[in-house]
């Protein structure tokens, strides 16, 4: 694999596990900055992800179509905005807008629930944590630098250049880095998330080789670093278990561990 190409692949890498947390990924066409831009919907009361799907629901709260209603069991029917009459599909030709009742030219289309015939409604509450009533969202962006990398050292170390323009001054920037590595016919991909400040913990900023020369290659041990690892197993099982608990003791208690193990969860404070 050519250096140019595999800089590129773990950007790509980077940009599934995001796509993966609901983030929306957009890499830049030239080199800049920047590797990717990132951008999430989020609930502006809980900061839950926001469902951006377009979700209707019979506006009858005893209806079983109340939470949400599929487009293959609404009614299309009209009213008239005169005397406010309903008719179904059957009852009134679809070209015509003449109210058979008061026989003034008022009809309209409308959509209703195939069960108890009221008015269908776009849905506004789309928070994803179940019984968060908000109806507004926010759009936060992050931008990421990746950096991709092998071992070096005999499989000691993790070797990285870092220049001095990638250090944006921005809470909302972070820095990944990849590795791909195989043991034993095995092929892992390793992730490593870190913000601003967790970059100057493990950097020493003030060299004259990265102020001045820019490309500072610099080895880390990853004993140094695991604080900010991807633990892909353990963050899959503790989903797991958020999945399948329903007890909101636990799934508190599973949120706190899933951020130690999905450091990816980091872009989301
Ligand atoms: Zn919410
Ligand atoms: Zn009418
Ligand atoms: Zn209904």
């Amino acid at each position: 694999m050519k250096g140019g190409q595999f800089g590129k692949i773990g950007e790509n890498m980077v940009a599934f596990e995001l796509s993966k947390r609901g983030w929306i990924v957009f890499l830049p066409p030239y080199d800049e900055r920047i590797d990717i831009l990132a951008m999430k919907f989020i609930c502006s009361t809980c900061n839950s992800l926001w469902n951006t799907t377009h979700n209707l629901f019979c506006a009858n709260s005893q209806c079983e179509n109340h939470q949400e209603i599929a487009k293959t069991r609404i009614k299309k029917s009209k009213k008239c905005t005169k005397c406010n009459c309903t008719f179904s599909r059957q009852s009134v030709p679809s070209q015509s807008s003449i109210c058979p009742t008061c026989n003034t030219n008022s009809l309209e289309e409308i959509a209703l629930c195939n069960i108890c015939e009221s008015e269908i409604d776009v849905k506004q509450r789309n928070c994803t944590t179940v019984g968060c009533q908000s109806t507004n969202y926010r759009i936060v962006f992050r931008s990421i630098q990746v950096k991709s990398t092998h071992f070096v050292d005999n499989g000691q170390n993790l070797g990285f250049n870092f220049k001095y323009q990638d250090l944006l001054d921005d809470d909302r920037h972070f820095f990944i880095v990849y590795l791909r590595d195989i043991k034993n016919y095995d092929e892992k991909h390793h992730f490593w998330v870190m913000n601003k400040n967790d970059f100057i913990s493990i950097k020493n900023i003030d060299t004259v080789s990265f102020k001045i020369y820019q490309n500072d290659r610099g080895h880390y041990n990853p004993d140094d670093l695991k604080n900010f690892h991807y633990d892909s197993s353990m963050t899959l099982r503790i989903n797991h278990k958020l999945e399948t608990s329903t007890d909101p003791h636990r799934i508190s208690i599973y949120r706190i561990l899933l951020k130690k193990y999905d450091t990816f969860l980091k872009l989301d404070e």
